[in-house]
């Protein structure tokens, strides 16, 4: 790994602690064989993610270990539970990962996106992303680049 990554809740750098099977979301929608992963925490002990015994992974996705779980694997339900429990909001994908910068520059996109009804159709429009290697700008939306999506909508009677 040639990048950091840091605790969305305190921005400590995350250090890695131990490894394990942690099942990636990729791995779970193809159903393919769960890989030995590094387990990433933060050793800030004034830290909420400490308490909960949470484990990142490299790509940014979270996990937990906190004892009463019936699997090691939490939902966000049950993770905003335990969130809201010690009253902190913030973003849960590691600070300077995949996961991180691909769901901040969705998000972005998102919210530049412009929808408008003519006649009987549906206009989208929105910006590319950036593409290229460097994560950082790689989703981040391309303001010089728009795409247009035109949809005829269906009528009724
Ligand atoms: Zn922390």
């Amino acid at each position: 790994m040639n990048y950091n990554i840091y605790c969305p809740f305190c921005k400590e750098k995350l250090i890695i602690t131990h490894q394990d099977y942690y099942e990636s979301l990729v791995e779970h929608t193809t159903d393919s064989d769960v890989s030995l992963k590094d387990g990433y925490q933060c050793i800030n002990h004034d830290c909420v993610s400490n308490k909960l015994t949470l484990t990142w992974v490299e790509t940014g996705e979270i996990f937990t270990t906190f004892p009463n779980f019936p699997s090691r694997n939490i939902n966000y339900e049950q993770l905003d539970y335990f969130i809201n429990l010690y009253k902190v909001d913030s973003e849960l994908y590691a600070l300077n990962s995949w996961y991180y910068y691909y769901n901040n520059g969705c998000q972005l996109i998102k919210k530049l996106t412009i929808n408008f009804k003519l006649l009987n159709y549906r206009f989208t429009l929105y910006p590319k992303k950036i593409g290229g290697e460097n994560i950082k700008y790689k989703y981040k939306p391309n303001i010089f680049k728009w795409k247009l999506n035109i949809r005829k909508e269906k009528s009724y009677g």
